[in-house]
């Protein structure tokens, strides 16, 4: 951080006190609920995450979704867990952390109902009614509670509260959010069809809700706060909770029986949107409403990274406090910088959702913009503190794009001297060009955030139009050379549904890379754009032909569009997408060739072949590694040698194309661990199984 000690006066309302229940929270900076892919598994790297966050001044830190009982197990996915008391050490880890930095801690008690797969439990699910779980196509069913299964999960919850009291937190929650607990799928009249006093009017369906409010309350109200997450909104008209009918009576309901509302949309794709397809603060047309209805303090989210915003919600009587999960993984340190005057040096969140992919992959969480993020623990690393130099080496890094920005940003902070070479006049490599695309302007973030703390050091000079040699580089006179050159796509077709190359593809002047549409080459229509990538940036360049007014086919060999978006909770809203603006889509099909204006396509399960008119073809396959540098440089050691070069390294892209976060993270890395003694042993602490007696 920044020298500045003061902070814009305009900013001190977001650093008063609120009253919570029976406690105060010291400003207005909440950390909300969020998952993170180490919960019960990973205690030790889960407490250190939280710790950092409440170190870096958010008044309250969460935790993710907590168990609350077996028949709630929501395995494969690693979420907190509470069953007994068994767990109370693991999250006394972490209430310890938070408590360390004048924090509260909160907890997010859940019975996930028919959300709960149980396969580790192997209890059967329970619901309002017998219904198949539709979020899953599980051949398996959740059946309907009776009367004795209502009371057994109040008391389930009941003593999960009295637990979490004993584990340290502060902030006791009641959820019926996203659509993912018992809560909430009571209150779903879609998902509620009883005939008793729980089933039928709103007030029935609210029952159970109120309930557990008041049964929580009465366990732990007398020195816990009990907050409530509820979605106001499912964004599904009448067939669900809306904030202009249900949404707005539940709230009108029990407006001052919980001590604070922490209202959202549903179900989590909608919560969490990307930047690609809402602005911060989107949320506030359905929240506004609640501050009306309650005198408790009221916490929303929408991606908020700007005080001005931050700030604007506060007066304008939208929130008290401002609800973050992702600014505050991109930026744990968020509301201490704000505080201290180091507006400059908020590493803003870029909305792309990387962090979401560690709870769907069951790994722990990871940020483009972060990359300390998930290694507080296992690797020590800190967002804002890192060690000195430890020598006097020189650096010479060559690209600059993420890996090669963040390598210098790290090694410039550490107090090395570094030149950072970039071929072309604009630094940022892909981030600066896929920021041109539709939807993608906040990846420009990532440039940015690494430029402004570049500009602001001495030690590190940006050579802007320098494509580096190989006999440059000897002739350069740094001691280390880090190469970040990164990456270009194949025009091939080689990738996973082809390991030769496509015929017609490498031949024909009409096909594409996204390289050559980056570089503005002309394209005509009609066009296939041929998607084995997979990620977002076939059905991103699909949307851009298609706003150019060409004909845009875009084929698959995979089951629906962008289909690893499904991690980044985008999948949905991706194909929508593309549908609504008239891109033909053919799924489950493979490029045979390519000729004659003709494209031959193949069914993945069939072989049968069908042919489709195209002038000409855009094909996402994968990338190949910009090695040359590399390669050239393996090829002459005596020249090395006598330039006392002491090492050589590639990271990111150019040492295995991945995704911009890995990039960032390579770059960070090396940073971090050149100076370390190489060695065989595994790079990070690990959380082993106690084998000793349960
Ligand atoms: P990564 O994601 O690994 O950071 P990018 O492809 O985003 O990779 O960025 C690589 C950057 O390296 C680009 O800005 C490119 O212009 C630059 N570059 C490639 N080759 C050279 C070279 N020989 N000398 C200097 N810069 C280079
Ligand atoms: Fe934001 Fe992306 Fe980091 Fe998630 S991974 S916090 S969306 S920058």
């Amino acid at each position: 951080m920044g020298l500045a000690v003061t902070r814009d006066p305009r900013f001190d309302i977001l650093f008063e006190p609120v009253r919570i229940g029976p406690l105060v929270a010291k400003n207005r900076f909440y950390q909300v609920p969020h998952c993170n892919g180490m919960g019960y598994a990973r205690p030790r790297a889960h407490a250190a995450m939280r710790g950092v966050k409440a170190e870096g001044g958010w008044a309250v830190v969460s935790t993710e979704e907590v168990e609350i009982h077996p028949s709630s197990d929501i395995s494969p996915y690693i979420e907190g867990r509470l069953w007994d008391d068994r767990d109370i050490p693991a999250l006394a880890l972490m209430t310890e952390a938070i408590h360390k930095y004048g924090a509260l801690a909160a907890i997010e008690l859940v019975h996930a109902g028919m959300s709960a797969s149980n396969l580790y439990s192997r209890e059967a699910s329970i619901a309002p009614s017998h219904i198949a779980n539709p979020a899953s196509y599980a051949p398996a069913q959740a059946r309907s509670m009776t009367k004795a299964d209502i009371r057994s999960y109040r008391r389930w919850h009941r003593a999960a509260a009295l637990r979490a009291r004993r584990a340290g937190f502060n902030i006791v929650y009641v959820y019926a959010g996203h659509s993912l607990s018992l809560a909430m799928h009571f209150l779903q009249s879609r998902h509620n069809h009883r005939s008793d006093e729980y089933g039928g009017s709103l007030v029935n369906r609210a029952r159970l809700l109120r309930e557990l409010i008041e049964d929580t309350k009465e366990a732990v109200g007398a020195d816990c706060a009990v907050a409530v997450r509820f979605a106001v909104d499912e964004l599904r008209g009448t067939d669900g909770i809306s904030a202009d009918s249900e949404g707005r009576e539940v709230i009108a309901m029990l407006a001052e029986l919980p001590d604070l509302w922490d209202v959202n949309v549903s179900d989590w794709s909608n919560d969490s949107k990307t930047s690609r397809f809402a602005a911060e603060g989107y949320q506030e047309e359905f929240v506004r409403f609640v501050k009306q209805l309650t005198t408790k303090p009221v916490v929303g989210v929408g991606r908020f990274t700007s005080p001005d915003a931050m700030v604007s919600q506060i007066r304008r009587g939208v929130l008290d406090m401002i609800g973050a999960a992702r600014p505050s993984i991109a930026d744990p340190f968020l509301p201490k910088k704000i505080e201290n005057g180091d507006i400059d040096d908020i590493r803003e969140c870029i909305g792309c959702n990387v962090c979401v992919t560690g709870d769907h992959t069951m790994t722990p969480i990871r940020c483009t913009q972060n990359p300390t993020m998930g290694e507080e623990w296992r690797k020590g690393w800190h967002p804002e503190v890192i060690p000195p130099r430890t020598g006097e080496d020189s650096f010479l890094v060559i690209g600059a794009g993420p890996s090669g920005l963040e390598c210098a940003r790290l090694l410039g902070r550490r107090g090395y001297t570094v030149h950072l070479a970039e071929a072309g006049e604009q630094p940022g490599g892909r981030v600066t060009r896929e920021s041109r695309l539709p939807g993608l302007a906040a990846w420009a973030r990532v440039r940015d955030y690494r430029l402004n703390q570049l500009n602001k050091m001495q030690n590190v000079e940006i050579l802007r139009g320098s494509r580096v040699t190989a006999d440059e580089v000897v002739e350069f006179g740094a001691t280390r050379v880090v190469i970040a050159t990164g990456s270009h796509w194949r025009r091939d077709g080689i990738g996973r549904a082809n390991c030769r190359p496509i015929r017609g593809f490498d031949t024909k002047r009409t096909v594409f890379t996204p390289d050559d549409l980056m570089d503005g080459a002309p394209v005509v229509g009609p066009v296939a754009v041929f998607d084995d990538d997979h990620y977002y940036l076939g059905a991103v360049l699909a949307e851009k032909l298609r706003l150019t007014g060409l004909r845009v086919t875009l084929v698959t060999p995979a089951d629906r569009v962008s289909a690893w978006t499904v991690n980044t909770l985008e999948q949905h809203t991706i194909q929508k997408r593309l549908l609504e603006l008239g891109v033909e889509v053919f799924v489950n099909r493979n490029i045979v060739e390519f000729s004659r204006s003709e494209i031959l396509l193949e069914c993945t399960y069939t072989g049968r072949q069908t042919a489709i008119q195209a002038a000409a073809v855009v094909t996402a396959t994968s990338r190949l590694p910009n090695d040359e540098v590399a390669l050239s440089l393996d090829a002459m050691p005596e020249a090395v040698d006598a330039a006392r070069i002491v090492s050589i390294a590639s990271i990111g892209d150019c040492h295995a194309p991945s995704t911009i976060a890995a990039a960032v993270y390579a770059g960070y890395r090396y940073a971090r661990e050149f100076d370390r003694p190489p060695g065989d042993e595994v790079a990070f602490q690990r959380e082993l199984t106690d084998i000793r007696a349960p």
